[in-house]
């Protein structure tokens, strides 16, 4: 397995003017899929120029150092890490210097074969500085750039050694290309902006730099973009897709669309099948900000119940999910969330969330909401239960924290302290994606790996059998 990345979230832009600052607002857009370290890499004729840093984009790439950086072409990267690996030589773009000219590869995903990969490439007398995928990538073009000077062929080759899941943006001298894995794990669409192309993770960074979509690079489709057009390099064979349903369900922006399907439109419909599936009579429907308000507007709207906002949340405070103990997690919810006690003092209360990992959130929530009043607490999920890691880039690592592998049900509605509680069954999560079954990653809910991951290959099938229970 790979080391200490994530998911992350790339861009790419060829134009007619200096690229950077538009990245750097690109960059703004996609910060939720990353706050370890950003970083910005440009190509100006002759080297290719980064400013990097650690953490949020508005430190890790002060705007006079962003103004410094010259060059039409360029590629950034936010990165998502769990807690502990802060290493500022994590940050990405990676650039390297070969003798056909400067290179650089920014990287969201996560390589399964990594440590064969890596290996393999020692034994050949390569070195490495990190256990970074997009080191491990960086590698594998520039040994393939050497063996051919042609860019396309080199990354076509790499695809063929890469397991797992990655959309890439990748800066070969001035010529960018955008690269989806084979699978389509992660998203990246095309936009025209004025003056000039890009690729990025999201849609919503299209708007934001007031461009218009183009389309979706395709599964295993390699896309090279200039400033006046994007040409294409299909994959020539057919191959299975694998979206991650997570994408919809927590990852990406509301406003974003991936494959041609609306994240907000999908998370309400979540809400809608919930509210189908798992009714309950209460006063009013109610999120966990913020993860969880599009599908809580979508119950609220389904059954015709009320919708409020019962928490407040600082939006300044730490990410609670990747801290390292429980107990700094459960500190942590109390300092994110508070309840607005007036509105939810006596009434019977339905709240929303995206998901349930260990269960932290919810149960610190629930207790808060008591504490404050509230008669009655029913929770529902917009994910059915996680019970296997996810090895393509989401932060969910071991079987053992998750909770619905110990634990049934009824039993987690007791820990976390609910009246009710009540997934999304995993046929509604598939209807409300609107996206075909075979089309998806479902790998966290129901163990099955669309790809061979080592280690694993009992266990999915342990696994699938386990999942009937959940289904
Ligand atoms: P739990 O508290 O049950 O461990 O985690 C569930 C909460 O964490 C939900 O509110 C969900 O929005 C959020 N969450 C789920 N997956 C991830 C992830 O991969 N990264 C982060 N930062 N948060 C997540
Ligand atoms: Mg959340």
């Amino acid at each position: 397995m790979s080391g200490p990345e994530h998911s992350c979230g790339v861009v790419g832009i060829s134009a007619d003017f200096d690229v950077a600052s538009a990245m750097h607002t690109a960059l703004m857009i996609i910060q939720h899929r990353g706050q370890e370290s950003a970083g910005l890499s440009t190509f100006n004729g002759q080297t290719i120029e980064s400013v990097k840093g650690n953490g949020l984009v508005t430190v890790a790439l002060p705007k006079e150092e962003v103004k410094g950086l010259l060059g039409h072409v360029g590629i950034g990267h936010v990165r998502y890490a769990t807690a502990g690996n802060k290493s500022i030589a994590y940050a990405q773009p990676i650039t390297v210097t070969t003798n056909f000219g400067p290179v650089a590869v920014a990287h969201d995903g996560e390589i399964t074969n990594f440590a064969e990969l890596k290996e393999k490439c020692m034994r050949g007398g390569s070195t490495f500085l990190t256990e970074s995928d997009g080191e491990l990538i960086i590698k594998l073009v520039a040994k393939y750039m050497n063996q051919c000077n042609d860019p396309v062929k080199a990354i076509r080759a790499v695809m063929g050694e890469l397991d797992g899941s990655y959309a890439l943006v990748v800066m070969v001298g001035g010529r960018l290309f955008g690269v989806r894995d084979p699978y389509g794990f992660k998203p990246l669409s095309i936009g025209k902006v004025d003056g000039g192309y890009m690729v990025v993770s999201e849609t919503a960074a299209i708007d934001s730099l007031r461009g218009d979509f183009v389309r979706d690079v395709e599964p295993g489709e390699i896309c090279e973009i200039t400033r006046d057009m994007y040409k294409t390099y299909p994959n020539p064979v057919q191959h299975p897709r694998a979206t991650c349903m997570f994408e919809w369900v927590y990852f990406a922006r509301p406003d974003s669309v991936i494959d041609g399907v609306g994240v907000y439109e999908v998370r309400r419909n979540i809400g809608r099948v919930l509210a189908r599936e798992c009714p309950a009579d209460v006063d009013f429907v109610m999120p966990v900000p913020d993860s969880g308000r599009a599908h809580a507007i979508g119950y609220a709207c389904e059954a015709g119940i009320p919708y409020e906002e019962g928490f407040m949340k600082n939006r300044f405070a730490d990410r609670t999910f990747i801290m390292p103990t429980q107990k700094e997690r459960e500190f942590a919810v109390s300092m994110k969330m508070n309840p607005i006690k007036k509105t939810v003092e006596g009434k019977r209360i339905m709240i929303v969330d995206d998901s349930i990992v260990r269960g932290t959130t919810l149960k610190k929530l629930v207790a808060m909401l008591r504490k404050a009043g509230a008669r009655e607490v029913h929770v529902r999920i917009g994910c059915p239960p996680v019970i296997a890691p996810c090895y393509y880039g989401v932060d969910m690592k071991t079987r053992d924290e998750f909770i619905a592998n110990h634990y049934s049900v009824e039993e987690i509605c007791g820990i976390i302290g609910a009246d009710s509680l009540g997934y999304i069954s995993y046929d509604g999560l598939i209807e409300a994606i609107g996206i075909r079954e075979g089309d998806l990653c479902l790998a966290c809910i129901n163990g099955k790996y669309p790809t061979i991951i080592p280690g694993e290959v009992h266990r999915s099938q342990f696994q699938s059998t386990l999942n009937h229970d959940f289904q």
